[in-house]
């Protein structure tokens, strides 16, 4: 990860980004990084033995692991999460209007709306398929092509549209994906896009993306210009972070933690709210109880950078910019996890590291949102910081960072794995 340039680890970051148009994917594409680092899959109350590079995977989650070497050795856990807002097709989602099909969607997470229309979008999501055999197998597709749009109403029948246009979620997003007067089923529409001959669809996950490649972008390349940012850079960065590390594992246990959910709250089955960390930590390697104080997390999650257009939505002295380095969130209500404890140790790394950091706190009148960081620390009682890439657009269809932080986030988490000693940071 040290011996590529910036540009060779966005290439591969925006690659990453590109072929996971939803969370399954995103865990698909983790997953194949890691068989191919030699991490096997396991289950999470399977026992592996000290030292292991394991994974379990489970639907839009996976965590993975090199296991401690020493039963009394703490964890160093990372944490990101695999999805982002975006549309979803209902149930019996497919009908006609006036010649068009269309498919009614739900929002998912917070959409930042307007950035839906007049964009060319694809379908991905997975299918839960009865296959030729009899079988039940769930198979993830993508339409890999734009086959669907959200047209915007034309100013002329809408004279006020720029000052008081507002989007009805129901009304006004649903696809429009063709003409004619038949309505596939779903599993019409969806053969063609990765499902097998003999297949027929019982249920399915089905997502709109946008289909429009990543780019790298400014006069001189200064910025990452891609969907999903938000959070598939952190699980790229905490991928690459533990790839390295593993090279020369130590004592400690290392764990990166991708869980599904967090966009609506965190509360499911593969949520950070949800039992899977706990488990695995429960199985994998020493007493929980007793390393949890030896123990930290590492909540990895974009932050809001300074917007040049609305400097006025940031107060003083917390004004992160993009290209400045990883931002350090706090919040005095723990919407962030970041304490005096977390923060030192993490300032003290990005000093040995020679990595530059920034501080943010959100203004005091306006919410603050969260992340995994608060979840994870509440259920597992261990020490956690938040921290991300700062970006512009958080939730739009197109997303900004800077083209140095994903980089230098890889390089601090993979920093922290090598912590052998939270208190010393020139023990990396
Ligand atoms: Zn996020």
């Amino acid at each position: 990860m040290d011996d590529v340039s910036p540009l060779a680890f966005n290439q591969r970051l925006l690659e990453f980004i590109d072929a996971s148009p939803t969370p399954w994917h995103a865990v698909d594409n983790l997953v194949q990084a890691l068989e191919g680092a030699g991490f096997q899959s396991i289950q999470a109350t399977d026992t592996p033995a000290p030292g292991s590079a394991v994974y379990v995977r489970a639907a839009g989650a996976v965590v993975a692991a090199i296991t401690p070497a020493n039963a009394i050795a703490g964890w160093r856990l990372v944490g990101a999460h695999t999805d982002s807002p975006n549309l979803r097709f209902k149930p019996n989602a497919l009908y006609l209007q006036d010649g068009y099909l269309m498919a009614s969607v739900e929002t998912y997470g917070g959409v930042l709306m307007n950035p839906w229309f007049d964009r060319e979008l694809g379908l991905a999501g997975r299918a839960v398929v009865v296959d030729a055999s009899g079988a039940r197998v769930t198979r993830l597709f993508d339409s890999e092509r734009a086959v669907a749009m959200v047209p915007s109403l034309a100013i002329h029948l809408d004279r006020e549209a720029n000052k008081e246009r507002t989007v009805n979620a129901e009304q006004h997003l649903n696809l429009v994906l063709g003409q004619g007067d038949d309505v596939p089923t779903l599993t019409e529409l969806l053969m063609p896009w990765g499902l097998e001959h003999g297949d027929r669809v019982l249920a399915a996950d089905v997502c709109a993306y946008p289909v429009q490649p990543s780019d790298i972008i400014g006069l001189a390349g200064e910025w990452l210009l891609a969907p999903r940012l938000d959070n598939l850079l952190s699980c790229f960065a905490g991928l690459q972070a533990l790839l390295t590390a593993s090279e020369t594992a130590g004592e400690v246990g290392m764990l990166l933690v991708c869980n599904d959910h967090e966009e609506i709250g965190s509360q499911s089955t593969v949520g950070a709210d949800g039992p899977l960390l706990a488990k695995c930590l429960d199985h994998w390697g020493g007493d929980w109880e007793r390393v949890v104080e030896d123990s930290m997390m590492v909540s990895a999650d974009n932050a809001h950078g300074l917007h040049p257009n609305y400097i006025d939505k940031h107060s003083r002295n917390q004004q992160v910019v993009l290209n400045a380095g990883p931002v350090l969130k706090v919040n005095a209500n723990q919407r962030y996890a970041s304490e005096p404890e977390t923060l030192a140790c993490m300032v003290a790394l990005g000093e040995a590291l020679d990595i530059p950091l920034q501080q943010f706190a959100n203004r005091a009148d306006l919410g603050c949102g969260s992340t995994i960081g608060p979840i994870t620390a509440s259920k597992l009682g261990v020490r956690t910081l938040d921290i991300g890439a700062p970006t512009f657009a958080m939730h739009s269809t197109r997303e900004t960072a800077g083209h140095r932080d994903p980089q230098w986030l890889a390089q601090l988490l993979c920093g922290f794995y090598r912590l052998h000693d939270l208190g010393q940071t020139d023990s990396v």
